[in-house]
């Protein structure tokens, strides 16, 4: 038989997705895991939401869409940019797809050319590196550090500018670290984008999600860099849409066209009624997603105050999203449970199997010596999940 192509071969598994799965498997074993795996908010999708998509199944709403989605949904995605961050796009402007995930998968697809290089600062999100990967690109991995709260400077972006430099893919606040640049981060950083004639991938899918400081997309910055940036975004975490699969973003005409060519060939259309979703998640009454973020922003005070609380652990508090990056180093070379821990994985494999708690792995996001935990589930895990985590590193 043929093997599959070099493409494929080369792809690992989302880590955060195989976490979450051992996870819920290991619960339905009747093992009692409390999982820290995957991000995603644990409340319901809010009512006026719902209520929303079962009128616009009862409406049959249920054929083709336009491949880059509905009027009414890019109408209501332009209105909210607006907004929320001044940002002003044309509908034509806007693609939506079937999460941010796959309009990632998308964009990277229409910009790049086999052997282009991607700019990636670490810790990164799993999914950029494979998803460059998918494209043919090459992800060229630039190493942060705790002491500059895991941010990249303008000096590093440059140094790692060559001829093939194509893009970089920036998350604020991020996924691993909740880390956020500040606006003259993000000027200062939109120089040497414009300087190096780079498009950014601007993943602002937890804009809404920040706590602290003030948030500036990179599209706001000039008119220069509107046209540099594609903003990525989505329903799923500011509204607890997971599983609808809506995302989009907003681009320059060119990038706009390619990508509806695209979907036009690969999904065709996201759902139907999830756009109708959509339509209400933007467009409707925000007080729910604001009772989520209070929510978040006291487990984030809780998970803070006890890791740092705790012997041979320690975090920075996060800016935004919803996780907690820990420092795990003091424990490389020590024994708990009966386990000699050497790596991140090493720390949280015996932590899954002995303290019976799921959490990824820095190495998955570039950053071997952390452990990223998930703050979106209830307070009675995390209060359970740290006093696990506090008997396990006593053991
Ligand atoms: N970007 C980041 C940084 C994320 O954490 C996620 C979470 N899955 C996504 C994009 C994709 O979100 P979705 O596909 O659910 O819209
Ligand atoms: N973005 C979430 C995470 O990082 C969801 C899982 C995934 O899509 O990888 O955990």
């Amino acid at each position: 038989m043929k093997c599959t192509s070099k493409v494929a071969s080369g792809i690992a598994p989302s880590a955060t997705l195989a976490i979450s799965a051992l996870a819920k498997e290991m619960k339905a074993n009747g093992i009692d895991v409390i999982g820290f795996g995957a991000g995603e908010p644990d409340f319901p999708t809010p009512t006026n939401i719902k209520v929303a998509a079962i009128k616009a199944i009862v409406e049959d709403k249920s054929h083709y869409t336009p491949s880059s989605g509905i009027l009414p949904l890019k109408e209501a995605i332009c209105d909210y940019l607006d907004k929320s961050f001044s940002l002003k796009y044309k509908p034509s402007q806007i693609c939506v797809s079937s999460g941010a995930k796959h309009v990632i998968y998308l964009v990277l697809q229409v910009l790049l050319n086999p052997g282009d290089e991607v700019i990636l600062p670490a810790p990164y999100w799993v999914t950029y590196a494979e998803a460059i990967k998918m494209a043919g690109g090459v992800p060229v991995i630039i190493e942060t550090t705790e002491e500059s709260r895991f941010k990249l400077s303008p000096e590093q972006l440059k140094a790692a500018c060559t001829e093939k430099t194509k893009c970089i893919i920036m998350t604020n606040p991020s996924n691993p670290t909740g880390m956020l640049y500040s606006p003259d981060e993000v000027r200062a950083l939109s120089k040497v984008i414009s300087e190096e004639d780079l498009y950014v991938i601007d993943d602002e899918i937890y804009a809404f999600l920040t706590y602290s400081g003030d948030f500036l997309s990179f599209a706001s910055v000039s008119e220069d860099m509107k046209e540099r940036t594609i903003v990525v975004n989505g329903v799923s975490k500011t509204w607890a849409m997971t599983g609808w699969r809506i995302g989009f973003c907003a681009a320059n005409a060119e990038i706009s066209k390619a990508l509806s060519n695209f979907t036009s060939h690969s999904t065709g259309n996201p759902s139907n009624a999830a756009q109708y979703a959509a339509v209400e998640a933007y467009a409707g009454e925000q007080l729910s997603a604001i009772m989520m973020r209070d929510e978040f922003i006291k487990r984030r005070r809780y998970f803070v105050d006890r890791v740092n609380a705790m012997d041979d652990v320690s975090c920075l508090e996060p800016d935004g999203a919803f996780y907690i990056f820990m420092n795990v180093k003091k424990t490389f070379g020590k024994t708990l449970s009966g386990v000699k821990i050497e790596s991140s994985a090493d720390f949280c494999k015996a932590l899954l199997e002995k303290g019976l708690v799921a959490t990824v792995p820095g190495n998955a996001f570039g950053a071997d010596g952390y452990v990223r935990w998930s703050y979106a589930t209830s307070m009675e895990n995390i209060k359970e999940g740290l006093d696990r985590l506090e008997m396990f590193l006593k053991s």
